[in-house]
């Protein structure tokens, strides 16, 4: 445990070991229940795993803050390769528009934590964990609708286990029963304390939501049609290489 501002916050240590073992539990789940392919859950558990660190990137240049920047600036671009091929850029367009995302993350966003956010802030608060899932929805494109549904909420999950870890955190059992800190109630909260960032999270919320579930009926869309091409496709062709055959 240490000590940050005088509140009693659960550690990194804490944070990764958590999200980790409840991504690697979904994981798992995924694989044996819901015959998701194992590189998809593999996925999933890490970006889980990876969404436990980010609530505290509030929390000032740390191990947090660097480590998460510069793992987001490298996965969010591979993870819109296909995103970028959807949209029919060449092999350069796509270097390049990875470059300039790595960029922005990279040096962009460390600046923007570092001047504007407030520890316990708005980053740590449910509107935070659904704007983190609609982003990795957004730039997370699969021909499978289920996929990036699956992908996100791994992300929404390891964001919400931190949530849980700091506020069980806040709770410390004495001599007389459970005692309550002050931080109690500042990281599973629908808003925060300032009016501007309470403002900001709501509106990414609606706007975020908005393109997602645009984006998200184009995909339902392409997927019933590529299906149905399928089909058509399989009465010419009734018997199945052994390749094809699904798990
Ligand atoms: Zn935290």
């Amino acid at each position: 445990m240490s000590l940050s501002g005088g509140i009693a916050v659960p550690g990194f240590q804490v944070h990764i070991t958590g999200s980790t073992i409840v991504g690697a539990g979904y994981a798992a789940a995924a694989w044996w229940i819901g015959d998701m392919p194992p590189m998809t859950c593999a996925l999933a558990g890490g970006l889980c795993a990876v969404a436990g660190m980010m609530p505290d990137l509030d929390s000032g240049p740390g191990i947090p803050l660097k480590e998460s920047v510069a793992f987001a600036a490298a996965v969010v671009p591979m993870m819109m390769l296909h995103r970028f091929h959807q949209m029919g850029l060449p092999m350069e367009g796509m270097i390049l528009a990875g470059a300039l995302i790595y960029l922005a993350i990279r040096f962009g966003m460390s600046w923007l934590l570092k001047n504007y956010s407030v520890h316990r802030g708005m980053f740590h608060s449910l509107p935070a964990a659904l704007i983190a899932g609609q982003v990795a929805f957004l730039a997370f494109s699969a021909e499978d609708p289920l996929r990036r549904y699956f992908i996100s909420s791994a992300v929404i999950l390891g964001f919400l286990t931190h949530l849980v870890l700091d506020e069980i955190w806040s709770v410390k059992l004495g001599l007389f029963g459970p005692k309550v800190k002050k931080s109690f109630g500042t990281a599973l909260k629908f808003y925060g304390t300032e009016a501007w960032s309470n403002l900001l999270s709501y509106v990414l919320v609606i706007v975020l939501g908005f393109l997602a579930s645009k984006d998200a009926s184009l995909t339902e869309r392409m997927h019933t049609m590529r299906q149905q091409v399928e089909q058509a496709s399989r009465q010419y062709a009734p018997t199945q290489a052994p390749w094809q055959y699904r798990r």
